[in-house]
C-alpha cells in the first residue's frame, strides 16, 4: 500500500497514512466552513490506528470541539490538519494538507443545506442535505 504524507504550512508537523481512505467528500457544514475559512472542507476518513504522526508532536494544538470530536491544529502556523472522531475511531484528514496525490477523489457533498450562499456546486457528485445514513 502506498503511503501518503501530509504536513502543515510551516512544515513542523508531518503525518503519514495509507492511500486507502474509507470515504472522501466535501463537507459544507457551517462548522467546517468556519474552521477552514473556506467555502467547504474536503476531507478523507481513515481508521485512527492507521494514522501516524511522523514528527511535530510538540506543535500539536488540540481543540476539544465536543465529546465526540477533537480537532488538531499546528501551534506555530495554525493549519487545520485533521479531526479525530472518538466513537467511530476515525481520523478525518483535511485533504489540503496532503503532499502527494491520493488515488481516490471526493465522491459526495454533505451538509449542502448549510452551504455558503455564494458557493455553487458544479460537479455531478451526490449531494446530501445533512449527513447520509
Ligand atoms: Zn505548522
Ligand atoms: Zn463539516
Amino acid at each position: 500500500m502506498k503511503q501518503l504524507t501530509g504536513s502543515c504550512l510551516c512544515n513542523n508537523i508531518e503525518v503519514s497514512l495509507p492511500d486507502d481512505f474509507d470515504y472522501m467528500g466535501n463537507c459544507h457544514c457551517s462548522e467546517c466552513r468556519k474552521l477552514s475559512g473556506s467555502d467547504y472542507a474536503a476531507v478523507g476518513g481513515i481508521d485512527s490506528d492507521k494514522f501516524q504522526l511522523v514528527r511535530g508532536q510538540e506543535y500539536l494544538h488540540i481543540y476539544h470541539k465536543s465529546d465526540e470530536t477533537d480537532i488538531t491544529f499546528c501551534k506555530n502556523c495554525s493549519s487545520t490538519l485533521f479531526s479525530r472522531k472518538k466513537s467511530s475511531k476515525k481520523h478525518n484528514i483535511r485533504l489540503g494538507i496532503l503532499d502527494n496525490p491520493p488515488r481516490q477523489k471526493p465522491s459526495f457533498h454533505i451538509f449542502t443545506k448549510s452551504k455558503a450562499p455564494w458557493s455553487e456546486i458544479t460537479d455531478n457528485l451526490p449531494q446530501f442535505e445533512k449527513q447520509p445514513d
